[in-house]
């Protein structure tokens, strides 16, 4: 009944130069916060033309240090698209705030950008918009709001993608923008996650949040303190990335134009062999102008339900590993349940969720197994 070998749904591409990158850094007396912080740091700044980065050890931390340097904090709302992963929000509730959720647009599956903007209030402190399997979400709608709100764009799935011909993460983007480097994603430092900006002041509260809030840059030492003095000025975390994740992140950095442009022409192909398929609809794609980051390929089952159940077993008993992305976050119970959070706001967001299943898609596939893939798919669909 199979086609081939069991397939992943993602899966890290990992080259003998990334290992002995790792290697060289073990073989250094510094394992973490040494010179490797800094470079990758320099590096992803380069990459995306971002005035400041700050490494940490993960995207989730990355997102929790950008709520805290937006000074977010109880009683404060922060709006974020549904169809994301728990992160993007929990990073709010790690803060005392209350998230709350917009829809989606259906012509992009991200956040309804527009709809975000009507929906700021006094309470608003912060935007989350998420840029969704790497299509990056459209900001112009928040520039009215800018003056009010810290928009902090959730680009975990994103890192080596352009929006309207500049890199995510660079100039003219988000105030804050975070990465992720899961072995999921575009490229990996086993764990960790980034976050750029171009504000100095925001830079500073990222970087102390990052180590526990302890600074020796801006301290009132006594008449009979030293150099060993520091100081704790805010309540942070040890979030920190060591500097052998850094060596992993740096040499995977490398070849992101070639991981991107290989699930680039992976999606391409999932296109192609699936453009007559009446059971599915395709992707949003990228404006002309704009590159697509290609995370993910999700494509939606005619009439969802269970006809979508029905397609991911399907695929499953034929060893191609699918899946979802994602519940909706306010359907998950510790915010349906303990926070209480309304279940009928984001009616294109149920729409979505009820047929979406992503396929398998990561640099190391070859075009015979997009092929694979489809005719599995096929099989799969409820006639
Ligand atoms: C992966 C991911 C995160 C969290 O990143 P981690 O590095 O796993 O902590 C946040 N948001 C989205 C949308 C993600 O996909």
């Amino acid at each position: 009944m199979t086609r081939g070998a069991p397939l992943p749904y993602a899966r890290q591409d990992i080259d003998e130069a990334d290992v002995a990158a790792v290697v060289e850094a073990l073989r250094d007396p510094f394992i973490t916060q040494g010179p490797r912080v800094e470079s990758f740091e320099r590096a992803v700044a380069a990459r995306t033309g971002a005035k400041h980065c700050v490494a940490f050890s993960s995207g989730t931390a990355a997102l929790h240090a950008a709520i805290f340097a937006a000074d977010v904090g109880p009683g404060d709302e922060v709006i974020s698209s549904p169809i994301t992963f728990a992160a993007s929000t929990n990073a709010a509730l790690y803060q005392g705030a209350t998230p709350r959720f917009v829809d989606i647009d259906p012509a992009t599956w991200n956040l309804d950008t527009a709809a975000a903007a009507a929906a700021v209030n006094e309470r608003t402190k912060a935007i989350v918009p998420v840029s969704f399997t790497g299509l990056p979400v459209d900001l112009a709608p928040l520039d009215g709001v800018r003056d009010r709100v810290v928009v902090i764009e959730d680009a975990a799935h994103a890192l080596g993608a352009h929006r309207h011909g500049g890199p995510v993460g660079g100039p003219g983007g988000a105030d804050i923008t975070c990465f992720s480097l899961h072995p999921a994603k575009t490229i990996t430092a086993g764990e960790g996650g980034l976050a750029t900006t171009e504000d100095d002041e925001l830079a500073r509260r990222l970087r102390i949040f990052r180590t526990h809030g302890i600074t020796k840059q801006d301290i009132h030492p006594s008449a009979d303190e030293g150099a060993w003095y520091y100081e704790m000025q805010e309540l942070g975390f040890n979030y920190r990335i060591t500097d052998v994740m850094c060596a992993l992140g740096e040499s995977q950095l490398t070849r992101l134009d070639e991981f991107v442009d290989r699930r680039n022409a992976l999606a391409a192909r999932y296109r192609e062999l699936l453009a007559d398929e009446p059971r599915i609809t395709l992707p949003p794609e990228a404006p002309e102008d704009s590159r697509h980051g290609r995370h993910l390929f999700v494509v939606h089952v005619e009439g969802g339900g269970a006809a979508r159940r029905a397609t991911f077993e399907g695929l499953q008993e034929r060893g191609v590993g699918c899946q979802v992305h994602y519940v909706p976050v306010y359907r998950l119970p510790y915010y349906r349940d303990r926070l209480g959070v309304p279940q009928e706001d984001c009616p294109h967001a149920e729409a979505y969720y009820w047929g979406a299943i992503s396929l398998p898609l990561f640099p190391l596939m070859t075009d015979d197994d997009v092929l694979r893939v489809v005719l599995d798919l096929k099989d799969s669909l409820p006639a």
